[in-house]
């Protein structure tokens, strides 16, 4: 089996340490309600001021708001894919790699390490409102609530499929996939909320 963190096998109980400073290691770790939370509310507020202000339809909103949720599970996948799982070529695409992602596939359950510090969340969702901005202008009151609605659900799930026994009914294949990801085969199953993306480029983890 392929590595990408430190150890030979993921370690269920354990965590470890990125920064030796130590207000620098405790901004790292972040309990994911926080940016849950963050998320949720910031996407309401945008919902307010695109109902409050704007002139967009209603229709064109929704259309909007729902490209925004797809868009983001596109990004979940593409980013878990390519990016937390590159092949770094140097020490420090080594270490971001190991920070960003490693880290999590050595200490699945460890419960602080699996959202971003708030820090980076907000900024990404500071960049993408001006990216998404200069691109569809006043539409991005609808556009980014949902890419955010997206990203709250990809934490809520992810956070669940390690804290919580899976359900019964349909959202076990949830669980069952990432298990495959973490603990068979890292090379398959990167869609964490959304297997979909998974089936069109031809990574679902084989029956
Ligand atoms: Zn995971
Ligand atoms: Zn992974």
């Amino acid at each position: 089996m392929k590595k990408i963190g430190k150890l030979d096998k993921p370690d269920n109980h354990g965590t470890a340490e990125i920064f030796k400073q130590p207000i620098l290691e405790k901004i790292t770790k972040t309990h994911a309600i926080i940016p849950i939370s963050l998320f949720l509310l910031l996407s309401a507020f945008f919902l307010y001021q695109a109902y409050s202000h704007s002139q967009i339809p209603i229709g064109i909103g929704i259309a909007n708001f729902l490209g925004g949720y797809v868009l983001f599970t596109l990004m979940e996948y593409l980013m878990h894919r390519y990016f937390y799982h590159m092949h770094p070529n140097n020490s420090w695409k080594g270490r971001i790699q190991y920070s960003v992602h490693g880290i999590h596939h050595d200490y699945p359950k460890d419960k602080k390490r699996l959202a971003m510090p708030p820090i980076l969340s907000a900024g990404y969702a500071i960049l993408l409102y001006y990216v998404f901005y200069f691109l569809i202008a006043d539409c991005v009151y609808y556009f980014l609530p949902g890419f955010l609605l997206g990203y709250a659900a990809y934490l809520s799930i992810h956070y669940a499929l390690h804290a919580f026994q899976p359900p019964k009914g349909p959202m076990k294949v949830l669980w069952i996939n990432h298990a495959i990801h973490h603990y068979k085969d890292p090379d398959v199953a990167f869609g964490v909320s959304t297997p979909f993306w998974d089936y069109v480029f031809g990574t679902s983890p084989k029956k």
